[in-house]
Formats: structure tokens, C-alpha cells, sequence
């Protein structure tokens, strides 16, 4: 078995933790049902489940209220000082996309064109997640695309457990706001942070998990994938193959059509 890391280890301690106070973690399959229409913490605009874009027409306050709850979360980010990123960063990268999201993106951090614009996934590997994004027959646009770090740590080195510790709150909150129907994690500390797990990405990818959203809520169906970071520095066929395998997976679960 794979040796755990002092900062897997802090994290997952750190998660178990809140865990156990908020409730206990759903592990497993739950006693609610996640299919379209079904769950009666589906907001109405994912019922029909067959659309590409999020219906925005349908519940206009909702919508409103779902935007601004995001505009607030984001600027709570861009006044945190909780670690010392909080000095060091440009500007904090809080995320963007549509309140109404079916999917989330989550990355590991913003990196240098990030910082400089305060935008995710701007730079080269943001590029290719357009891309990724584009050959799923969506537009940035319709997605919301998140990191589990909202500020560029330092010559882009790991992010450090006290700084996931303080941060990954917000990303909570973005989630609990938007309640997308799959969350697409983006290399291993997304998926491990979001799944408490410290299992390799290699054996994650390639099937849906679940991610605890909190006491009372349905679990959210994730979907571990290579960073597109990670795809750039490898950029076989056999990689590119496996993420839009995984992808693919993510379109049939929504019910959207696979473009070939
Ligand atoms: N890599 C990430 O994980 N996030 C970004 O926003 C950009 C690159």
C-alpha cells in the first residue's frame, strides 16, 4: 500500500474530523435517489436532465439567489488573509461559471496566468480544458470551474495542508451553492481532497464516486480524471484517450449526447 504523506494525512485527519461533526460520511450508496427528477433536492431547472445548458429561463430567483451567494463567496476570497498565500497572490482566483452548472471543474491551484488575471484556468492548461470542455458540445460558459486552492502558492510548489485546511471551505460553499449534478476532478489533490481518500489518481479516474455534500444532502457523483496540466506534460494518445473516456462517462450520466 502506497505510503501516506504527512500532508494527505493532516488533511484527511482534518476531514474525518468535520465529518464527524456535521454528520456522519456517506460512504457507499445513498438512501436517496439521484436520479433526474427524483430527488426532491434537485433544483427544477435539472429535471429534464437532457440539455446541455443549464436551463437559466426557468426559476429566475433562484438563479439570482444562487449568483449572488457566488459573488459573496468570492469576495469573501478576495479579502481571505487565512494563510499566507493571502499576501503573496496577485489576485485570488475564486472560480467562474454558470450558478446553474450541471458540471463543476475542480483544479489544484491557480498558477502564474491565473494569478496575473485572477481567472481559472487561463493558461495552457486551462487551454486544454477548453478544449476538453469544448468536445463535450459545451461551452465554458455552461460549466462552473473551481480549484481547491483559490490563491497561487509560490513557483506553483504543492499546496500545503493548512492552506487546504483553510480554503477548501470556500469551495464547500461554491458546491453547496451551485449543487451540481457531477463534479470532474481534476488530478489527484482535487479528487483525494474531495474524496478523503489517498488513493493514487490512476486508480480513481475512470469511475464515479461520491462526494459528500453534508448533512441532509443527496451526495454529488464524481468523476476523477488527469489534470490537464498532467495531460500536457504526457500528452500520449493512450492519456488523451482515457480523460475523454472518462468524459464520456460524465455526458452519459447527464444524458447529453456523445459527440464523436
Ligand atoms: N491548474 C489548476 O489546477 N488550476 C488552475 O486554475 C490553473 C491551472
Amino acid at each position: 500500500m502506497e505510503k501516506e504523506s504527512d500532508i494527505d494525512k493532516v488533511v484527511r485527519q482534518h476531514l474525518e474530523m468535520e465529518q464527524f461533526f456535521t454528520g456522519f460520511a456517506v460512504k457507499g450508496k445513498s438512501t436517496e435517489s439521484h436520479v433526474p427528477g427524483e430527488g426532491n433536492y434537485l433544483a427544477p431547472q435539472f429535471i429534464a436532465g437532457s440539455s446541455a445548458e443549464p436551463q437559466d429561463q426557468q426559476n429566475d430567483s433562484s438563479i439570482n439567489e444562487k449568483k449572488s451567494e457566488l459573488q459573496k463567496i468570492a469576495e469573501e476570497v478576495r479579502r481571505c488573509r487565512k494563510c499566507e498565500l493571502g499576501s503573496s497572490r496577485t489576485n485570488a482566483v475564486p472560480g467562474e461559471g454558470h450558478p446553474n452548472a450541471r458540471i463543476m471543474f475542480v483544479g489544484e491551484a491557480p498558477g502564474a496566468d491565473e494569478d496575473a488575471q485572477g481567472r481559472p484556468f487561463v493558461g495552457r492548461a486551462g487551454q486544454l480544458l477548453d478544449k476538453v470542455i469544448a468536445a463535450c458540445g459545451l461551452k465554458r460558459s455552461d460549466v462552473f470551474i473551481g480549484n481547491i486552492l483559490k490563491c497561487r502558492p509560490p513557483e506553483n510548489r504543492d499546496p500545503r495542508a493548512e492552506e487546504i485546511i483553510n480554503c477548501f471551505p470556500h469551495l464547500q460553499r461554491q458546491i453547496e451553492t451551485i449543487n451540481p449534478e457531477i463534479i470532474v476532478a481534476l488530478g489527484a489533490p482535487a479528487a483525494r481532497t474531495l474524496l478523503n481518500t489517498n488513493k493514487p489518481i490512476g486508480e480513481l479516474r475512470g469511475q464515479f464516486h461520491e462526494y459528500y455534500a453534508g448533512l441532509g444532502r443527496a451526495p454529488i457523483k464524481l468523476m476523477p480524471t488527469y489534470h490537464t496540466a498532467y495531460l500536457l506534460r504526457n500528452y500520449s494518445p493512450e492519456n488523451r484517450r482515457r480523460v475523454w473516456e472518462d468524459m464520456k462517462k460524465v455526458l452519459a450520466e447527464l444524458g447529453l449526447p456523445i459527440p464523436k
